[in-house]
């Protein structure tokens, strides 16, 4: 009997299904669970009797059913097939999507009686992939003939690389599991304290800067300790009792977490306060919450349960290799502590700022930042040194000068104290004599008056003396970042750092969700350009939920647009949702980290198909939106005369350029002196590369922090680069000093700096030109 053709469905298979998988996965406590309400939730949408997901045992080989709709229940977790056996294993062998009508027909069909499978006409398998290892695959199958549309295979993608990221995710929390527990250790002043005598007269403490800037005011000390030095076991617990205040600790603060989401939101960004979502998941996780039952179970009351399990978990996070996951530790804290607050009735005590001035802490907590009052701190001083951790990010969000890293900060800053915090060089001076008071007063006179001056200029062009133009963008990487900009006055953005809205979730970002944030930012700046660089991960910058490889030499691994063409479909992704937000102003599409030819003829490709795809789904796009290639590596300046035929304009990202250059890590304190911006070789290869530019009338901006630096930006400027992208707090100064400058005297000293061998003559004779300019 010839199968009936399935009508075409409503198209139920999309964007809802995708946001619904998102909240199954909220709900749901683990991966059983997940899977089984997925594979329901996709057999209902795609109308299809089967809906299977497999995954690979330990072993590496096996395949197993780990959950099904339609198929016999008890042949769950008993029916296994090796890689390359039957047409999932085939899926699973050769990494690719394989959809089939009449799949019996197929050499590779292989017959489960143990499912009690009838006779299936249509046959869907895709496979899951942690980068670029199979874990297992997905399958549809249908009793009737039907014909998948492109847009429904390629939502069955997307859902497969979710099932894919949490079943990575639940591994990692069962490595954490398997890790040993132990007991949470008081946080003691173990450090070496960065304390310098500099003088007799006042005391210096000195960290990393994490946002620039001066400031003077007294200490606010915000001594937050977790709690739980104070908690002790107790005996003869009345078990019953403590699972019940458990749970009404969980439930308030649930509920605070959510108004702390709501506030950062108003006040800063969605973006910014993303991470109380992600706290919220933690505190509805069943294995999160098991944990603490266990605990009371065993006879331990509340608050010694909840000590016992934060302790266990800051443990193992304190192990990971990777500095991000490890920094995701603050969050757990952050959690711990105000859950134990809730289990004992405290109230956060310490976090009314009584008065205006520098905020001292030893680590700063998301939910600290969320509730201190901006308004009040002048400045920041944190001993913990982690740069990525939000409470950081909202500093800078916010324009707070602060300086991370800072140890003995605690032992040695009194209450109220006066502090001059100097964040342009990573100081901060103790209780500073009246003389030292005096000089910083007159600093701090001079500098408001710098700041008049540099603001009458946000809306003057950059320009040189002799009428060159220079273009000064901004770098972004979240939605708050595009008010400093505007605050400064740059033209544009020049780089937008797609990966920190990414870092900021707890699951890949969808294409709707992608378009709205990136349609904003493009609507923001009313008409400027937006630069958008695709995915840029690996290297210093992983995701929560994409776990990145051991790898010896992750900077020369795979990274960024290396892991974007392994993943074809987040990378599409992105793409159609950048050209769709292309329609709402002018946006130019950027490939990071290009090191061949034939990688920016694969991004080219994959544009190319997804204009096909949005324009087959009746999407509005922009066709004609200029590409460009990053020339960070030295591979990319040789090459640079090939791929100015491909795209229609260069970033030259010399913060990579330079450590791959000068084999010099640009994260690593031991090899700082090796990282050098003015080495010869680096102008060199500026050089060149402005030249090829000129010659094809390609396109140049560079968005390097160099340019920050105003002997750099001289030589830059003297090499024929006129567009430049850095942290926008730097705009007004460096407008001010391309205004006093003179582009042919440039141009002359570049020639003549290219023929020196070593950059501390470079450096002198481009300082000694600036003293020349600013003395006429
Ligand atoms: C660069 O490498 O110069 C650059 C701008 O990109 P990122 O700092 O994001 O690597
Ligand atoms: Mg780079």
């Amino acid at each position: 009997m010839t199968p009936k053709v399935h009508k075409k469905s409503d198209n139920s298979l999309g964007l809802s299904t995708l946001q619904d998988i998102s909240a199954l996965i909220l709900q749901s406590h683990d991966l059983d669970e997940t899977l089984n309400n997925i594979v329901k939730l996709v057999s209902d949408r795609a109308h299809s009797e089967v809906c299977s997901i497999y995954l690979l045992d330990d072993d590496a080989v096996t395949l197993r059913l780990r959950a099904s709709q339609g198929l016999d229940p008890a042949s769950i977790g008993s029916v296994s097939l090796k890689i390359g056996e039957g047409l999932t294993g085939q899926v699973a062998k050769e990494q690719r999507l394989i959809a089939l009508e009449e799949p019996q027909n197929h050499p590779h069909y292989r017959y489960f009686a143990e499912t009690k499978e009838e006779q299936f006409h249509t046959f869907v398998g895709i496979p899951l992939f942690d980068r670029t290892l199979t874990i297992g695959v997905l399958v549809i199958q249908n009793r009737d003939l039907y014909h998948y549309s492109e847009e429904e295979l390629s939502t069955l993608t997307t859902i497969a690389f979710q099932v894919a990221s949490i079943v990575v995710n639940a591994r990692l929390l069962d490595t954490i599991d398997n890790q040993q527990f132990l007991e949470l250790e008081t946080i003691g002043a173990e450090e070496t304290q960065s304390r310098e005598l500099d003088t007799e007269e006042y005391v210096v403490l000195r960290g990393q800067i994490a946002y620039p800037g001066v400031v003077s005011g007294q200490a606010n000390i915000i001594d937050q300790q977790l709690g739980f030095a104070d908690i002790f076991d107790e005996q003869d617990v009345n078990i019953e009792a403590e699972l019940k205040k458990l749970d009404e600790a969980l439930r308030k603060t649930r509920i605070q977490t959510l108004y702390l989401e709501k506030r950062v939101a108003d006040k800063l960004s969605q973006e910014d306060a993303a991470i109380f979502h992600t706290h919220l998941m933690i505190l509805e996780d069943r294995g999160f919450i098991e944990r603490l039952h266990d605990r009371i179970e065993e006879g331990h009351s509340a608050p010694y349960a909840l000590k016992k399990v934060i302790g266990g978990y800051l443990k193992a996070f304190g192990k990971m290799e990777d500095a991000y996951l490890r920094e995701r530790a603050a969050d757990m804290e952050d959690i711990g502590r105000r859950l134990l607050a809730n289990l004992v009735g405290q109230v956060t005590e310490g976090l009314q700022l009584q008065h205006e001035g520098i905020l001292v802490a030893k680590r700063l907590l998301p939910s600290d930042m969320a509730i201190l009052d901006h308004e009040l701190i002048r400045g920041m001083i944190i001993e913990s040194n982690e740069a990525n951790s939000h409470s950081v990010i909202m500093a800078k969000a916010l324009g707070i000068p602060a300086v991370i890293g800072v140890k003995g900060a605690l032992s040695q800053i009194e209450p109220d104290a006066e502090l001059i915090l100097d964040a342009n060089a990573g100081a901060i001076y103790l209780n500073p004599s009246d003389s030292i008071l005096d000089e910083y007063f007159r600093l701090e006179h001079d500098r408001l008056q710098e700041k008049e001056r540099l603001d009458k200029l946000r809306e003057v062009p950059a320009t040189t003396r002799d009428n060159q133009r220079v273009m000064l963008r901004a770098n972004i990487g979240l939605i708050s970042d595009i008010n400093i900009a505007r605050k400064n006055g740059a033209e544009g953005v020049g780089l937008y750092r797609t990966e920190f809205p990414y870092m900021a979730r707890s699951s890949f970002p969808d294409r709707e969700d992608q378009y709205q944030l990136y349609k904003r930012v493009i609507e923001d700046f009313k008409g400027e350009p937006v630069t958008i660089r695709t995915l840029d991960i690996g290297g210093d910058k992983a995701l929560p939920y994409f776990t990145p490889p051991q790898e010896d030499n992750p900077f020369m691994g795979w990274r960024s647009v290396r892991v974007s063409l392994d993943n074809r479909e987040i990378f599409q992704t992105q793409i159609e949702a950048i050209l769709m937000a292309a329609v709402h102003g002018p946006i130019r599409l950027l490939f990071p980290m290009i090191s061949n030819f034939e990688e920016i003829r694969s991004c080219k490709e994959i544009v190319h198909e997804a204009k096909q795809n949005l324009k087959r789904l009746g999407i509005p796009y922009e066709e004609n939106i200029p590409l460009g290639a990053m020339i960070e590596v030295p591979a990319a300046v040789r090459i640079s005369p090939h791929l100015a035929k491909e795209v229609d304009f260069f970033s030259l990202g010399t913060n990579d350029l330079v450590q791959y250059l000068l084999a010099a890590d640009r994260g690593n304190n031991l090899v700082e002196r090796y990282y050098d911006p003015l080495h010869p070789a680096v102008l060199l290869s500026i050089e060149y590369l402005a030249q090829v530019a000129k010659q094809h009338d390609t396109d140049i901006c560079l968005c390097g922090e160099m340019a920050t630096d105003p002997a750099c930006l001289l030589a830059l400027i003297g090499l024929g680069i006129r567009q430049f992208s850095i942290s926008a707090p730097y705009i007004p100064r460096l407008k001010e000093f391309i205004n006093s400058i003179d582009s042919t005297e440039a141009t002359k000293l570049a020639a003549e700096i290219l023929t020196l061998p070593e950059s501390k003559a470079i450096r002198a004779r481009l300082l000694e030109k600036i003293d020349n300019f600013s003395a006429n």
